[in-house]
């Protein structure tokens, strides 16, 4: 992961040492040595996020957050204090001032990139969202993503894994009021309860007598359901060693004892909102897209889908010379059930049709409704004889078992009929060949009586 960083320091040697760390990591660093200075940078330049010593003549770090957080040209850029050891009320006006998390001089190397990489992670889910956001409201889905709303969603749920009853008590004193927390006093058990419990977030003791802590990590991350859970660990101490191995396991935060209650506060959240932001995003980019591409009545993919997709399938089978074949499907006489039964019962007929089409091709195979009554199947790696075979068990799936529509009141007999064509290797066929010559058999099977399948003949010829 790389990024732009800003560093804000009055002495010059604190700069130099953040910043050769950072390039050692790979990231773009920019420095200013004032307030007013870093305020000038951040109106030039967009930065991911800004590392702010707290001391400085002039204007001070908190006064200088509080106009980067105050400006919604730069609120969404993570600001982290640079406090020094013995100011521990420092860290409680850097939160007041809207500081996103915090370091202590002298900077821990570990810590610095552990601090600055979550915080760079969660400002791209955030930048993503806002994209999302906005491209949601170009299309239409106005009310899709809502960062507010996100945010004050049903209270975070946080799961604390410690023995020590002084140690977790103290947790969920500092916890609970933006968060739900439930403690677990026995490591063996939390795998279990993070898998069945809705958790945010993980909250690990290192201190766990009889069971490794990292070993839970390492569950923590191998099962499906918890695979993303952020975890955050409390250490007894910066061991380093260990430290790296449970990041390097995919832990994503920690304190180090004794707590500081702010800054245990400003990491559960940020891990929080990481959280939400991946799961929103996850979540409405699947609902963006089944609504785009996916037909609404059955359930199977759109004309819109299969036309960017059979263009790929098309391509595909040129480059690797292999066999494709497409199958054009077309209910016999639907307009005489609508006309007989009702629109609503002809619903009902083509969601079953769906549903026998669907069992009766492999996952390979590309199904989707391409509107009305007509169906269309691209089936790679499959050559025409095998096609042929495969549509004519379709067509008598459908015709040898009657529809049962209106909860059992009418049994319908339906046939259907397909036209087949192709890829012919060497032709350079694009996916409207395919297409015209499927759609040509089809209506040949039409005329040839109908609840038949017909092979295009040019595949007739390669077939024989
Ligand atoms: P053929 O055997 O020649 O295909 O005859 P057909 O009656 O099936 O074909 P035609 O194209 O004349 O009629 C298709 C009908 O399908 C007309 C249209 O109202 C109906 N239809 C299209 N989409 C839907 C739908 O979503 N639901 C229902 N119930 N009917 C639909
Ligand atoms: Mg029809
Ligand atoms: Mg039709």
């Amino acid at each position: 992961m790389t990024g732009r960083v800003l560093i804000v320091d009055d002495i010059i040697a604190n700069v130099r040492l953040l910043e050769a760390r950072l390039l050692s990591e790979y990231f773009e660093v920019v420095t200013a040595s004032s307030g007013p200075e870093a305020l000038q940078e951040l109106e030039g330049d967009a930065f991911d996020i800004v590392l702010l010593d707290v001391m400085m003549p002039e204007m001070d770090g908190f006064e200088v957050c509080r106009r980067i957080k105050g400006d919604p040209k730069t609120a969404h850029i993570p600001v982290v204090m640079v406090t020094a050891l013995d100011q521990p009320d420092d860290r409680v006006k850097g939160l007041e001032a809207g500081a996103d998390d915090f370091l202590t001089k002298p900077v821990n190397d570990i810590s610095l990139t552990t601090r600055v990489k979550n915080l760079i992670r969660l400002k791209r889910l955030h930048d993503e969202f806002r994209m999302r956001a906005s491209t949601g409201r170009v299309m239409g889905f106005e009310d899709g993503i809502d960062l507010a709303s996100l945010l004050a969603q049903k209270k975070s749920r946080i799961l604390v894994i410690d023995e020590r009853r002084s140690s977790y008590e103290r947790s969920v004193a500092t916890l609970s009021r933006e968060s739900h927390v439930d403690v677990e006093t026995e490591a063996q058990n939390a795998q279990v309860r993070l898998v069945e419990g809705d958790y945010d977030l993980a909250i690990i003791s290192m201190d766990i007598k009889g069971f490794d802590p990292l070993r839970l990590c390492a569950q923590i991350r191998s099962f499906d359901k918890t695979r993303i859970l952020p975890i955050l660990l409390i250490c007894e101490d910066q061991d380093n060693d260990r430290l790296m191995k449970a990041l390097e396991l995919g832990v994503n935060d920690y304190v180090v004892r004794p707590v500081d209650r702010n800054e245990l506060l400003a990491r559960t959240r940020t891990q929080i909102r990481r959280k939400r932001f991946n799961d929103t995003l996850r979540d409405s980019v699947q609902e963006t897209m089944e609504l785009a591409i996916k037909d609404s009545l059955t359930g199977l993919y759109n004309r819109r889908y299969l036309e960017s997709h059979l263009t790929l399938l098309t391509q595909e089978a040129s480059q690797r010379r292999s066999a494709l074949s497409l199958m054009v499907l077309d209910v016999d006489h639907f307009k005489h059930v609508n006309d007989t039964y009702g629109h609503h019962v002809g619903d009902e007929v083509l969601k079953d049709l769906a549903r026998r089409l669907k069992r009766n091709t492999r996952g390979l195979d590309l199904l989707c409704r391409y509107g009305g009554e007509e169906f269309v199947i691209a089936m790679p790696e499959t050559a025409a004889n095998l096609a042929y075979g495969a549509a004519d068990r379709i067509r008598e799936k459908v015709a040898i078992e009657p529809f049962v529509v209106s909860g059992g009141v009418h049994s319908l007999d339906i046939t259907i009929s397909i036209g087949v064509s192709s890829y012919t290797i060497g032709q350079n066929d694009t996916s409207d060949d395919l297409f015209r010559r499927a759609d040509k058999a089809l209506y040949e099977a039409k005329m040839g009586g109908r609840n038949k399948v017909v092979l295009d003949s040019s595949a007739q010829d390669a077939a024989i």
